[in-house]
């Protein structure tokens, strides 16, 4: 059978209210867009929205925000929720060097980093999201005492991640080499897809927590 007017996940993105279309315009604003005071934690990189999603729903006293920058992904998770609506989470289809023009100072309590691209040649390392730019856009919209929750399966983005801290003003609170093995941290753990693809690889997943 033919199928027939698909229409590009652009414009069902453009039509989904489970979206923010112009983000800007809630900076320093955002409790009106949920029409509550509860904290505010991003995901940033959220690919198909499984990891927001098990939060939103289990947490209903806080708000999320998933964002990603990619339409065909999103388009997932938008999918997801239509099925299962969450009234504690939106998503955002944005570019994330543009974060600090969609949220203020201190308007985020919490940042989540899942599986961030890995961009191995050093020309790139600007776009790789645990970078000290990025730490530095991080420390202009997370509230003072709030934290990154950052975890990966890539060895070197991971150690490129640690040795970025210190220059740019952040340290540790919590780091483990095999969050799987770490029952401590592994307490609250929620999976991400990649997390859980990679785990069932047999590869250990590298998680810290970072505050300044
Ligand atoms: N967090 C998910 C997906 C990991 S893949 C999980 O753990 O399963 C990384 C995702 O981050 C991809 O979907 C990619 O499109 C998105 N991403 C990478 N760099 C980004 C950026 N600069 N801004 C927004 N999204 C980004």
């Amino acid at each position: 059978m033919r199928l027939r007017n698909i229409s590009g996940s652009r414009e069902l993105i453009a039509a989904s209210d489970y979206v923010i279309h112009e983000p800007q315009e809630h900076r320093g604003k955002w409790k009106e867009v949920f029409g509550s005071d509860n904290p505010i934690r991003i995901e940033i990189g959220m690919g198909k929205g499984r990891f927001i999603m098990d939060l939103a729903r289990s947490h209903p006293d806080i708000n999320y925000v998933g964002i990603e920058k990619y339409s065909s992904v999103l388009l997932r998770g938008i999918q997801k929720l239509e099925a299962e609506p969450l009234t504690n989470l939106y998503f955002i289809r944005m570019e994330a060097e543009e974060i600090t023009s969609v949220f203020a100072p201190g308007e985020v309590d919490r940042i989540y980093l899942n599986f961030s691209d890995p961009w191995p040649k050093d020309r790139h390392a600007k776009r790789r999201l645990p970078s000290r730019e990025f730490l530095h856009r991080y420390d202009e919209i997370l509230k003072k005492d709030g934290v990154i929750e950052f975890k990966t399966d890539n060895r070197e983005l991971f150690r490129f991640a640690l040795d970025e801290l210190e220059p740019a003003g952040w340290h540790l609170e919590q780091m483990t080499e095999d969050l799987h093995r770490d029952a401590e941290m592994m307490r609250d753990n929620v999976m991400t897809e990649y997390e859980e693809r990679f785990s069932s690889m047999g590869n250990p997943i590298y998680k810290y927590i970072i505050a300044r």
